[in-house]
């Protein structure tokens, strides 16, 4: 099956961000990773007046929990709860519209164990007894979060499980030279234990056929990162852990251990969803917007760092469940992002939280310069100085010049009918399909829609400035043709500058669904365009 036109894919959409980690507040990195690439996806959906549901949840479970309560000397729960707070409060103050934030509650955690227990029940599990690092002196196994060594396909530094550089896993007693997060000089030894295990060798004639089907969409890297897996043997993905944080691991043969917290995520995607869904007005029950007679398509934005469960171990679970349910169709990845090319370490003091860049700039600028630079292919990186002249020179002050422009038109004719010629419908037309082009799959891309904000906003700001000072009566189509031109930029980078189209539609700049054929007007009103600013209000 070739993936639709996206362009005629009239078909609901479920969005998806990662589930953060309450194991700290937001910073930048974050957002311009998954949060704001799906937030824009979803917003742009939502124009084209389909029906969208955009969710997360904080992941509870994760042993990174655990070590960095440790580190702070704080309760995990405690911690959990604080961050999560954070967390929330950054996502809402730049404007991530998801339609829910699911609570790690019981449900959450009934769909998850249900979620297991249907793949125990069916026999997909197998018992191995492995060896994994130990700390002798507490008495626990390091694994995850809690256990740093030397990834032993690409030698970079990593944590158990999964390398965040080469993305490939290392299970078990695989890591080399393991120490413990808490505290490096604790070096642990090695012990026995038995867990159960999904065999993903089974599963490699069904991964390799949805990688053929879908990877000439996907981004390279995580193309790349999936071949390099399949050409190896696949390692078996534990399924539970012998460790004291995490939900219950629900099986007779593992008592006293706790389900893989990566592995929480689909069901936990699953949980999120219906709730966001039932914000919205409809109730289900959790998974049931992923059964097939949803006919849904799944969109998951990930960083490149955890892409090995989201592109293979989730996928291999979802495949163990046979028909069941609907499989991800895009998923999207981004790299790291640097402050000041620099990578983020909240441990170095070396980060920018949402809400210190929101306290000096507003958030429409400060979403715009994230999506300009977004690591959308490749690390990229924030900087201040980029930041100040991108947004001055390139969006606020033409944009504004713009807009007085128009604003004087509108006070010297207010309620101006003006007419729209062929000329400007087309211009119009050639924005909204080239939009399109980037908002939509295959060709997502944040860089390239805050690219084409900034080059429509310098070529209306010309046409404006050809027009000045010659009244409506002049040359009454020209100014038609530049405000249905303003009114289609507005509309269309209503995802990315949500404040600026607000106030726009408020002012009757624009109504109505992006659909082709949106601006094929006879005529427009003048109107003066909201003014952008650089300095946040209320500090
Ligand atoms: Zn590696």
């Amino acid at each position: 099956m070739r993936p639709p036109r996206p362009a005629e894919d009239d078909r609901p959409v479920l969005v998806l961000g990662p589930n953060p980690t309450p194991n700290g507040g937001m910073h930048l990195g974050h957002i311009a990773g998954p949060y704001l690439a799906g937030d824009v996806y979803a917003r742009y959906q939502r124009a084209r007046g389909r029906k969208v549901v955009f969710s997360t949840g904080t992941d509870d479970s994760q042993t990174f929990v655990v070590a960095s309560a440790r580190r702070l000397g704080v309760e995990p729960d405690e911690l959990c709860r604080t961050s999560t707070e954070l967390i929330r409060e950054a996502l809402t103050a730049i404007g991530i519209s998801f339609d829910g934030f699911g609570p790690f509650d019981e449900t959450y955690q009934a769909t998850v164990q249900d979620y297991f227990r249907a793949l125990h029940a069916a026999g997909k599990f197998r018992l191995r007894t492995v060896r994994m690092p130990y700390l002798e002196r507490t008495g626990e196994f390091l694994v995850e979060g809690l256990v740093e060594g030397e990834c032993p396909v690409c030698l970079a530094t990593c944590r158990g499980g999964l390398c965040e550089t080469c993305c490939h896993p290392n299970n078990f007693d695989e890591l080399l030279n393991p120490r413990s997060t808490v505290d490096p000089s604790d070096i642990p030894t090695v012990r026995e234990t038995t867990i159960l295990v999904l065999p993903m060798e089974e599963y490699r004639e069904q991964l390799t056929a949805y990688h053929e089907q879908w990877s000439s969409y996907w981004r390279p890297h995580l193309v790349q990162m999936v071949r390099d897996v399949l050409s190896r043997p696949l390692q078996d993905l534990p399924i539970t852990y012998p460790l004291a944080w995490g939900m219950p691991a629900p099986f007779p043969e593992t008592p006293g251990q706790v389900l893989n917290a990566w592995l929480e995520l689909i069901p936990a995607g699953m949980y999120t969803s219906s709730y966001a869904a039932a914000q919205l007005g409809r109730r289900t029950t959790p998974g049931q917007l992923w059964l097939p007679e949803e006919d849904t398509r799944i969109v998951h934005f990930l960083g490149f760092d955890n892409a090995y469960f989201f592109a293979l171990a989730h996928m291999a679970l979802l495949m163990a469940h046979g028909q069941k349910y609907l499989r991800p169709e895009w998923v999207l990845t981004n790299e790291f992002y640097e402050l000041e090319s620099e990578k983020f370490s909240t441990s170095k003091r070396h980060v920018l939280s949402v809400q210190e860049l929101l306290a000096e700039l507003p958030r429409d600028p400060a979403r715009l310069y994230l999506a300009l630079t977004a690591p959308e292919y490749q690390r990229t990186t924030f900087s201040r100085t980029g930041l100040d002249k991108v947004t001055r020179e390139r969006l606020v002050e033409p944009w504004n010049r713009l807009a007085e422009i128009l604003g004087k038109f509108a006070a010297n004719g207010a309620d101006t009918v003006l007419p729209v010629s062929d000329t400007g419908r087309k211009r119009a037309a050639t924005m909204l399909e080239r939009f399109d082009f980037h908002y939509e799959m295959p060709n997502y891309s944040l860089n390239r829609c805050a690219d084409l904000i900034l080059t429509q906003i310098g070529r209306l700001g010309r046409l404006a400035e050809s027009l000045e000072g010659r009244g409506p009566d002049c040359e009454p189509a020209a100014w038609g043709d530049l405000i249905l031109q303003v009114r289609a930029l507005l509309a269309l980078s209503a995802p990315i500058l949500i404040d600026l189209a607000d106030t726009a539609r408020q002012a009757g700049g624009f109504t109505g669904v992006l659909a082709p054929g949106a601006f094929e007007m006879d005529e427009v009103t003048a109107f003066a365009p909201p003014l952008l600013s650089l300095t946040a209000s209320g500090g």
